[in-house]
C-alpha cells in the first residue's frame, strides 16, 4: 500500500515552519504497513495544490493532506477539495456543534460568520471530528483511493492521525507488517563500520533492507524488513541479527527502542551500579553536563559540574597546580587530568570528566592547534585521557567534544 502526504502553506515553503507533521504521519504510516511513497509541500495556491492532488492520485493510494483548513482567505484547502472532487460545500451540524462548544470552553465573544463556514464540508466527505480545534478533517473516497484532509496545528493533527486516520486505513486496507530495528553504535566511522560488516551485507537477503544512519561519532544501523506474516518477518531479521551482532560487539551500544542515546545509556549504568558521575568543563562550556541534566533522573548519578574556562579559574577551583599550567600550557594531557581527578574529588564522585581545549576561532592561553581538545576520566583507580583533532567550526568542535567525552566516559563505565 502506497501513501503520499502533502502539506501546504507559504509558511513551510519560506522556512518560517519546519515541516514536522510530514515526519509524524510518515512514522504512523510506516508503524502500520503503508510505505510512504512522497512527501510534497507546496503553497496555499488553487493550481498548485490542484496539481498536487492529481500528481499523488496517479501514484498512491492514499493521500494524507494537512494545513491550510482554518477560517482565514489564505486557507483554501478545502474549497479546492471541493473541486477537485467535483462537490460542494454543505453544513455539518455536528461539526457546527463542536465549534460552538470550543467557543464556549474559551468564553469568547459571539461566534464569527467566518468561524460557521468551519462547519461546512464537501458533501461527499466523512467527517474526522476534530474536538480540539475549529478546522474538521475530512475523509474522501474515489473508489480504492482514500484523501484525507487534516488542520495544519501539529498537536490537533496528530490526535487525528490517531484516533481516526490509522484505525480508518487499517479497516479499509490489508496492509503488510513493516519491522525497524535500529542499532546504535559508538565509537566507529561509517566507512570503517561498513567496512567491517561488508562481507554480512553482501549476503543479506532481498527481503531486508539496511540503512546506515550516521550522526557525530555514533552510527545507526537500520535493518527493514516487511511482509504479510509477522512471524516470518521477525524471524528474518532476527536471523541476520545474530549474524551482524559478534561482528559489531566492541562497538555496539544498544538497540534504538531500548535505548535512544550514548548519555542515556551512561544514566542507566551509573543509576543501576549506584555510581556517580562528576564533571569539569572548559572548552565545552556546560555542554557536557547539560547533556546529562536534560533528562529527568540526573539526580540519581550526577553530582554536578563546574565550567573553569580561564585559567587561573581551573587553578583557584580545581586546585591545578600553576606550575603544570606553565609547563604543559592550559590545553594538555597533565591539566586535563588534574581536572578530572580534582572535581571527582570534591564533588565526591566515582567517576570525573574533564575537557579543555581551543574551540577557536581565536586560540586561548595555549599554543595548541585550534579544534585540540583533551578529555580525561577519572575513576578510583586511575586517570585516562586522549587528545582529539576536532575540526575547525566552534560549533562542532564543541558538540564532537562533549560526544567523544560520552564515549570515553562509557567506555570507562563498562571496564567495571
Ligand atoms: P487552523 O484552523 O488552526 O488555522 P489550518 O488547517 O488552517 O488550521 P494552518 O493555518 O495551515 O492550519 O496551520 C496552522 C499552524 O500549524 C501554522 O501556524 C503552523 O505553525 C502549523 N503547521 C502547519 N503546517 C505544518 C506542518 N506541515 N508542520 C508543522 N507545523 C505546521
Ligand atoms: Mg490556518
Amino acid at each position: 500500500m502506497r501513501a503520499e502526504i502533502i502539506t501546504i502553506g507559504d509558511e513551510l515553503l519560506i522556512g518560517q515552519v519546519v515541516d514536522t507533521n510530514s515526519a509524524f504521519t510518515a512514522k504512523a504510516l510506516n508503524a502500520i504497513g503503508v510505505s510512504v511513497y512522497q512527501i510534497t509541500s507546496i503553497q496555499d495556491d488553487k493550481t498548485h495544490i490542484l496539481q498536487a492532488f492529481s500528481d499523488a492520485e496517479s501514484r498512491a493510494d492514499i493521500i494524507i493532506i494537512t494545513g491550510g483548513l482554518g477560517p482565514t482567505k489564505d486557507d483554501i484547502t478545502k474549497t479546492t477539495i471541493a473541486e477537485y472532487f467535483q462537490d460542494t460545500l454543505v453544513r455539518d451540524a455536528a461539526v457546527l456543534q463542536n465549534i460552538e462548544a470550543i467557543w464556549k470552553r474559551h468564553a469568547r465573544q459571539s461566534l464569527l460568520q467566518v468561524n460557521k463556514d468551519q462547519a461546512l464540508v464537501p458533501s461527499k466527505a466523512k467527517v474526522l471530528m476534530n474536538t480540539s480545534g475549529t478546522a474538521p478533517g475530512m475523509l474522501l473516497e474515489k473508489g480504492d483511493k482514500t484523501f484525507i484532509a487534516l488542520p495544519g496545528v501539529p498537536f490537533e493533527m496528530k490526535q487525528l492521525i490517531d484516533t481516526a486516520v490509522i484505525p480508518a486505513l487499517k479497516a479499509k486496507y490489508t496492509c503488510p507488517y513493516i519491522l525497524h530495528k535500529t542499532l546504535l553504535t559508538s565509537g566507529i566511522g561509517e566507512s570503517t563500520l561498513a567496512a567491517r560488516i561488508d562481507v554480512w551485507e553482501a549476503a543479506l537477503p532481498d527481503a531486508i533492507k539496511l540503512a546506515y544512519l550516521p550522526n557525530l561519532g555514533s552510527v545507526r544501523l537500520r535493518l527493514s524488513s516487511k511482509g504479510y506474516n509477522a512471524e516470518t518477518v521477525k524471524a528474518t531479521v532476527e536471523k541476520q541479527l545474530e549474524e551482524l551482532l559478534p561482528l559489531i560487539e566492541d562497538v555496539f551500544i544498544g538497540f534504538e527502542d531500548e535505548i535512544t542515546s550514548l548519555e542515556a545509556l551512561i544514566a542507566t549504568r551509573l543509576t543501576e551500579a549506584t555510581q556517580t558521575l562528576a564533571i569539569a568543563e572548559s572548552c565545552t562550556g556546560g555542554a557536557l553536563a547539560a547533556q546529562f541534566t536534560k533528562n529527568a533522573g540526573a539526580s540519581a548519578y550526577f553530582k554536578g559540574g563546574v565550567v573553569t574556562y580561564a585559567t587561573a579559574s581551573k587553578t583557584k577551583v580545581l586546585e591545578v597546580p600553576e606550575a603544570l599550567i606553565n609547563t604543559h600550557s592550559v590545553v594538555s594531557a597533565p591539566v586535563v587530568e588534574a581536572m578530572a581527578k580534582q572535581v571527582r574529588v570534591v564533588l565526591d564522585a566515582d567517576y570525573g570528566v574533564a575537557t579543555t581545549g581551543n574551540a577557536g576561532p581565536l586560540k586561548g592561553d595555549s599554543d595548541e592547534d585550534l579544534g585540540t581538545v583533551y578529555i580525561a576520566v577519572a575513576s578510583k583507580d586511575r586517570v585516562i585521557s586522549e587528545k582529539f583533532s576536532l575540526g575547525s567550526e566552534r560549533k562542532r568542535v564543541i558538540e564532537r567534544a562533549v560526544n567523544k567525552a560520552l564515549q570515553m566516559l562509557e567506555k570507562e563505565i563498562l571496564k567495571k
